[in-house]
């Protein structure tokens, strides 16, 4: 058997939830693997817990790690109990009953209503009694002594042997196990078919090599040692927890645990669960002496949930843009290519509230944290019923009392033969599985009549349809739109792990610069137009933009400027005195302290692409003309910053069109032209093609990509037209 590389040991409670500051009687869950000893985890509700530990099988399996997951209450009841609630002996289809049955949330659930409804299925006055809620249940006795003429043994065969163990039967009160077992077997119920193949249970379910072993524990097995352990202040349930794991950890590296999993008589095995470890109780107490003398330091209870660190991802290289020596004019494919190779997401990670991540980029996958529909519920407003008891012929159902509607599910079982009024998002009620449109039915004398034959299971959704929990509904790299809001939001995933936005610091150069309110003094002068475009488009990809101003054509004010957004942003796009000339202050800059690599990317327009590392931040020199600096932006700097930011490598999605222009190209270069569709769908192209128009960028709703091959284009055929929006814009 291989052996677990995770125990956890989890302290259940039936109770409502406990609030936010830790408390006992809540639920607790201590973990023990190599890194131990790690401290109990307060979970305040069921809900909580049902997520933590979906979270943890999820990471768990995805590693190729196995856990085994001891539980502190009941898996069973006493022989034949499962049998005459469901018709199985097998106690794992009474789970599947409590999980679909039991309604239970923070502050309130059903499970009183349910214990009454199992005592009416059943001979006499019980099994089960306690009713916490001032309203009488008639089918559940207040008092054990008001119980009459059930038929159930009041303990199972481990609890016999295990003295001081409580009822099943008790729904409520001190030490009460009822409630647990109930809540407990619905949320594991959940689990198992969330988890399917990968998850099996102990005693029940031969265990071989599965990922996941759920089983039932007593950490009281361990009373003296859990005593001896306990620290100041400790809560009990907590220290319990953390005993029995470390004891279970210590015991599997000192003898294995095969011998404690094997050892189970057959009725445990077929119907009733047991207790891990009651048949080996002095070496599992000898192994939680040993593990609490090892523990290196004092154990200080630390009771929030880790929130996830924040992660700095690695520099870049310094070598990240180096083209091959030798190389005269790279292909804009090839530039993409080494850019894709050669960066990474710099951002760190951050968690935050699903409902607070619009924009950002998935940091880890996001996985589901419940199914999508959780449970198997109607459609449409129809009548429900058995499609088993349906003919070709005209139907006429007796319609039962009451509803079952979105939210306030019906408890009871419909007969087969019979229907029931059903609402859309109605949970399917026990007995229904297929819907009739209200439409399509004539309703009285308290009959419900339509036209068969009626497909089964129409007009429903199935449990998990859409999603199974512990799915990936999101991958890493993912930047999140308001879609994915609804889907994660859906699925449980209150918090995701994101990377912070990407700073992206623009800065301008040339003499010739101003920036409005200063009024030019000479016509020598002209307007910075590139610092707002670059800053726009950084805003509209999501980024945040830090505006580095402009500086003239000096290279200490340049430098300055640069060390300013190394400190400032995550990456610097510059424009203008990028090529080679006299004036080209920012590539000579960047060649003596920027590991500058000049790029000549045979392309239209632009020039050579300045690119370099200023303080280990990637510098993207990018051309002064604005309509140069504008496509280069979109083709290179738009995936380069994406990719940085954490996202997937992007690519524009384009679409072929019909020219509406006449256009004959060099082979060698690739070309952009600033396009618009025509109102029949054709793609014109501004008049001139001088990359000083700038109006021809706000005229364009996109570009036409000519191909690197020479191409002689006239009107009618077929171009690539890429529209502003698949640049983000
Ligand atoms: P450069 O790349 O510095 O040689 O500049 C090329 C052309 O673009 C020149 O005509 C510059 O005046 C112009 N230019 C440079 N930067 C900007 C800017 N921020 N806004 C508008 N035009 C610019
Ligand atoms: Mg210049």
């Amino acid at each position: 058997m291989r052996p677990f590389d995770t125990i956890v040991i989890v302290d259940w409670s039936s109770g409502n939830d406990r609030g936010a500051t830790p408390k006992k009687d809540a639920i607790w869950a201590a973990v023990a693997s190599q890194d131990m000893p790690q401290d109990p985890v307060y979970l305040r509700n069921r809900q909580v817990a049902q997520v933590w530990l979906t979270e943890l099988f999820t990471r768990e399996i995805r590693a190729g790690r196995r856990v085994l997951a001891g539980f502190d209450f009941p898996f069973g009841y006493p022989a034949g109990f499962a049998q005459a609630i469901t018709g199985h002996t097998d106690p794992l289809v009474l789970w599947d009953h409590f999980a679909h049955h039991l309604y239970d949330s923070p502050g309130k659930n059903n499970r009183f209503a349910l214990a009454a409804q199992l005592n009416a299925r059943l001979p006499g006055h019980g099994p089960f009694w306690f009713n916490a809620l001032p309203t009488p249940l008639p089918d559940l006795p207040r008092k054990k002594s008001d119980r009459r003429g059930q038929m159930w043994p009041e303990f199972r065969l481990a609890e016999a042997q295990a003295p001081g163990t409580f009822s099943c039967w008790q729904m409520g009160g001190a030490g009460s196990v009822g409630g647990q077992a109930m809540t407990g077997q619905a949320v594991l119920g959940q689990l198992r078919a969330a988890f399917r193949a990968d998850l099996r249970v102990w005693p029940f379910e031969p265990i071989t090599d599965a990922a996941v072993v759920l089983a039932e524990v007593w950490p009281s097995l361990l009373r003296d040692q859990i005593k001896a352990a306990s620290r100041k202040d400790e809560i009990k349930d907590a220290c319990q927890t953390r005993v029995l794991a470390a004891a279970l950890w210590q015991m599997q590296s000192d003898v294995g645990l095969a011998q404690l999993l094997d050892d189970v008589p057959e009725l445990g095995k077929t119907q009733e669960g047991w207790l891990l470890g009651l048949a080996q109780t002095s070496a599992l107490r000898a192994a939680a002496t040993k593990a609490i003398r090892v523990q290196p330091t004092p154990f200080l209870p630390k009771y929030e949930i880790q929130p996830m660190s924040t992660l700095i991802p690695p520099r870049l290289r310094n070598d990240c843009f180096a083209m091959p020596q030798g190389v005269a004019w790279v292909p804009v494919d090839v530039a993409l290519e080494r850019l894709r190779a050669n960066l990474h997401a710099v951002c760190p990670i951050e968690t935050l509230p699903t409902s607070k991540a619009l924009g950002r980029f998935l940091a880890q996958d996001a996985l589901a944290l419940r199914a999508n529909p959780p449970a198997a519920n109607a459609a449409v407003d129809g009548y429900g019923f058995a499609h088993a008891a349906t003919t070709a012929d005209v139907q006429r159902l007796p319609l039962l009392a009451g509803r079952a509607a979105a939210g306030q599910p019906f408890l009871g079982a419909v007969p087969s033969g019979a229907a029931l009024r059903i609402l859309t998002g109605a949970i399917l009620p026990d007995g229904v599985d297929t819907v009739v449109l209200e439409e399509d039915c004539a309703v009285g004398d308290g009959l419900v009549v339509f036209d068969g034959p009626v497909k089964a299971r129409i007009n429903t959704r199935r449990a998990g349809e859409d999603m199974q929990a512990g799915q990936i509904a999101l991958p890493a790299g993912h930047q999140l739109r308001a879609p994915d809001l609804a889907l994660l939001s859906a699925l449980g995933v209150a918090q995701v792990s994101v990377f912070r936005p990407l700073r992206v610091g623009v800065l301008s150069t040339g003499d010739e610069l101003i920036t409005a309110p200063a009024l030019p003094t000479g016509s020598h002068q002209i307007y910075d137009a590139n610092r707002p475009m670059l800053l726009g488009l950084a805003q509209s990809w999501g980024f945040t933009p830090v505006d580095l101003g402009h500086v003239g054509d000096d290279p200490t004010l340049i430098a300055a400027a640069l060390d300013h957004g190394a400190t400032a942003a995550d990456v610097i796009l510059t424009s203008g005195g990028a090529s080679a000339g006299d004036e080209d202050h920012v590539s000579a800059l960047l060649r003596t302290r920027g590991q500058l690599s000049s790029w000549r990317i045979a392309m239209k327009p632009g020039r050579p692409l300045a690119l370099a590392l200023w303080d280990g931040v990637p510098v993207f020199g990018l051309p002064g003309n604005p309509v140069a600096a504008f496509v280069c932006a979109l083709i290179f700097a738009r995936p380069a910053c994406l990719h940085l930011a954490g996202g997937h490598w992007q690519a524009p999605n384009g679409f072929q069109v019909p020219a509406a222009f006449t256009k004959s190209k060099k082979a060698g270069r690739r070309e952009y032209l600033r396009a618009r569709l025509t109102e029949d769908g054709r793609a014109e192209v501004f008049a001139s093609e001088g990359s000083g128009r700038i109006s021809s960028l706000s005229w364009a709703e996109g570009l036409v990509e000519l191909p690197d091959a020479a191409a002689e284009i006239t009107p009618g055929d077929v171009v690539r037209f890429l529209p502003y929006g698949s640049f983000g814009i």
